[in-house]
């Protein structure tokens, strides 16, 4: 056995340095070398309990595949992943492990967790770049299901059925696959050629993706059940930006995050050739304080921004984005205007944003939420220059699906109604998850949700069987 390491501090990621990497697209964090890798692992105690796992929405077997990096034995520790999870190298990069996995590990008691996603990140790059094996074609067990919607939990929900056996057919509505993968996470996160293979994984276990497929246009979900699918998931996110209904909204240069981000990614605005029309701003304001601003907000930088904002009506403490992203985005120069709130976008006579009145806010009592209420500071109005604005406030299910399905029903937020943890609809053989359930929320929640329900759904279809 592997002696262990007793260092309290996590070994450090390779990053790239803030200055330099403000100005190009490429990927923030390098990821471990295999010795810096071999060594993290070996920080792992293998607890018998097993804390770690209970953190995970998709409940990797956590112990055992650092058990097997710390013995050198990387393919192995794909092997175990891979039981778990179709997107590795996705979550080792975006998931929040610090309100998951890693929060529950016990060296972080006394010192730093170990850097499980690091490790998870490190051991799916590694099998991607170095391991020739085979995909092995699951066993088909004669019955058929569709998924609608190529995201996070789409994805994983046809992965896990593919597995069991299941011809599955996942139709996405945009002509790439990967969801929020693919048009809301920046290249500099998440690289698009990872999101891709490990799209492409799942193509070669026997998964058909069918892109530019807009259910409730193309094909209505009667009509992919009379298609011979014997029960539907439904991963179809949540894409309908949400605006402030401020004065000055529809001036040019004002973006939702959605958009903005979706012309960069999967448009390709960030390349010097692209004919993408995007806003190079001198100054930006991105409203919000999600992941998803940290994400606009840094992706204007690199446009060329001389300076960009962040202006979100709560504290530093309250920014719901993850801390990693936070202290990358203030390393590479955002400028972070919390406490503040826009109450008008300002335009000049020829309809183009020139600027944003802001107010200050302070925070009051508890809201439903358990957060501090913002509240206005009166007579505390400001003017903050600017060329664009992007909105980042977030994002609610569209209602295509539902509107074009009866017996599917939705909530007062548009949010698809589940009726138990596996995402059972209220329309029978049809199941749910991720945003289209919950509204915006993170991948690996998605991808629980889509782990569930696709083990639901085998349970439904072998009872039909009976
Ligand atoms: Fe942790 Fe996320 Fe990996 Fe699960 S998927 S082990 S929560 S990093
Ligand atoms: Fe290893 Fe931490 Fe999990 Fe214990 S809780 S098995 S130390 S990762």
């Amino acid at each position: 056995m592997a002696e262990k390491n007793m260092d309290p501090k996590k070994c450090p990621m390779p990053v790239q340095e803030p200055d330099v990497r403000n100005k190009n697209f490429d990927e923030v964090a390098l990821g471990y070398t295999y010795d810096m890798a071999i060594n993290e692992a070996r920080r792992c105690l293998n607890c018998k309990n097993r804390p770690c796992v209970e953190g995970c929405p998709v409940s990797i077997r956590i112990p055992d595949f650092i058990e097997r990096v710390a013995n050198e034995d990387i393919d192995g520790a794909f092997e175990v992943l891979n039981e778990s999870t179709s997107l590795p190298a996705v979550c080792g990069r975006v998931c929040p492990q610090e309100t998951q996995c890693e929060q529950r590990c016990v060296r972080g008691i006394k010192g730093e967790p170990v850097g499980i996603g690091r490790l998870e990140r490190f051991v799916a790059d590694y099998h991607r770049e170095n391991s020739d094996a085979k995909p092995v074609i699951p066993q088909s067990n004669g019955h058929k299901v569709a998924v609608i919607g190529a995201g996070p939990s789409g994805l994983t929900a046809a992965g896990d059925l593919a597995k069991l056996g299941y011809k599955v057919t996942v139709y996405e509505a945009l002509h790439v696959a990967g969801g929020v993968l693919s048009y809301g996470i920046p290249e500099f996160r998440l690289p698009k050629a990872i999101v891709n293979k490990e799209i492409q994984n799942l193509i070669d276990i026997g998964v058909d993706v069918e892109t530019n497929m807009v259910i409730g246009k193309v094909l209505t979900i009667d009509e992919i059940f009379e298609m011979g699918n014997e029960a539907i998931f439904v991963g179809s996110g949540a894409g309908l930006p949400r605006f402030m209904n401020i004065p000055g909204e529809s001036l040019n240069g004002v973006y939702s995050a959605n958009e903005f981000l979706t012309r960069i990614n999967l448009m390709k605005a960030y390349k010097p050739d692209s004919k993408t029309p995007i806003q190079h701003a001198k100054k930006t304001v991105v409203v919000g304080g999600g992941n998803v601003a940290m994400d606009a907000a840094r992706s204007a930088m690199r446009l060329g921004s001389d300076e960009v904002y962040i202006v979100y009506r709560r504290g530093m403490e309250e920014l719901p984005a993850r801390n990693e992203e936070i202290e990358h985005a203030e390393e590479e120069g955002i400028i972070f205007k919390t406490l503040h709130n826009p109450v008008e976008i300002l335009g000049d006579e020829e309809g183009n944003v020139k600027g944003i009145r802001c107010i200050k806010m302070e925070l009051g009592e508890p809201d439903e939420s358990g957060r501090r209420r913002p509240i206005e500071v009166p007579g505390s109005e400001f003017e903050i220059e600017c060329d664009c604005v992007i909105m980042a406030i977030g994002t609610s299910p569209n209602p295509l699906i539902s509107s074009t399905t009866p017996g599917l029903d939705t909530n007062n937020r548009g949010c698809l109604i589940t009726k138990d943890d596996n995402g059972l609809t209220t329309r029978d053989g049809v199941y749910a998850g991720g945003d289209a359930v919950t509204g915006a929320a993170t991948v690996i929640l998605a991808m629980g949700a889509g782990k569930s329900a696709a083990a639901a759904i085998d349970e439904y279809i072998s009872k039909r069987k009976m």
